[in-house]
C-alpha cells in the first residue's frame, strides 16, 4: 500500500525516531510500503517519519541515480568500485564523519519543488541493522554517503534546510510557508498538517 508523504510543517518530521521493535513480518510489510512509496515519488531515499511512523528507520537507493548518470558524473560523485546501494537502515548510529566536505544540490520528498546546495562530509561510518536485522558497520562515501546522511538526519528530526546558512534559509521562507500551507503540487500524494 502506498503511503502519503508528510509535508514540511508536519511536527512528526521534527521528532527523533524511536528504536524499531516491530516483529519481522510487520517490519517487512512496512519496509515494502516505503520502497513502493519512494519509487512512486521518484525519490532516492525515504525515512519512516516521512510516512508517519516515528521510527529510527530509513531506506536509500543510490544505485538508480548511479545508473542514470553519465560516466563523468559517476567518477566525480561515487568512489571507485561503488555502484550505489539499495539498502535498509534500522536503528542506525553514526559512528564518524570525515573532515572533507563537499557541496551538492539536495531535495527532499517532504519539501517538494525545492532544491538547495548542501555541504556534507564526503564519507561516514555508520552502524545499523539491515533488513534481515543483521548488525552491520560500514563506511560509505560520495553520493551514497550524502543520501545516507540526509535520511539519517530525518531520524534525528533534522531536515536538509537546517544545514543552510541563515541568509539562504531566509530566502526560502515564503516558499516553505506555501508548502506548509499545502499550496504546492508534488506529483505524489502528500499529507499536510492542519
Ligand atoms: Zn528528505
Amino acid at each position: 500500500m502506498l503511503q502519503p508523504i508528510l509535508a514540511y510543517g508536519h511536527p512528526l518530521l521534527r521528532e527523533k525516531g524511536k528504536p524499531v521493535s516491530l516483529d519481522k513480518e510487520e517490519l517487512d510489510t512496512f519496509i515494502d510500503q516505503m520502497w513502493q512509496t519512494m519509487r512512486r515519488a521518484n525519490g532516492c531515499g525515504l525515512a519512516a517519519s516521512q510516512v508517519g511512523k516515528n521510527l529510527c528507520l530509513f531506506i536509500v537507493d543510490s544505485r538508480s541515480t548511479y545508473q542514470q548518470m553519465e560516466n563523468a558524473a559517476r567518477q566525480a560523485l561515487y568512489e571507485n568500485g561503488d555502484t550505489g546501494i539499495e539498502e535498509v537502515f534500522i536503528n542506525a548510529e553514526m559512528i564518524s564523519r570525515s573532515g572533507d566536505v563537499w557541496v551538492e544540490e539536495e531535495g527532499c520528498l517532504s519539501i517538494p519543488s525545492l532544491s538547495q546546495p548542501v555541504a556534507r562530509p564526503w564519507s561516514i561510518e555508520i552502524r545499523y541493522l539491515d533488513k534481515e536485522l543483521v548488525q552491520r558497520q560500514k563506511v560509505f562515501s560520495g553520493n551514497t554517503a550524502r543520501m545516507i546522511q540526509h535520511e539519517y538526519d530525518h531520524t534525528q528530526g533534522i531536515l536538509y534546510i537546517d544545514h543552510l546558512n541563515p541568509v539562504a534559509r531566509k530566502l526560502l521562507m515564503s516558499r516553505l510557508k506555501k508548502i506548509r500551507a499545502g499550496k504546492v503540487q508534488a506529483g505524489y500524494p502528500m499529507c499536510f498538517f492542519r
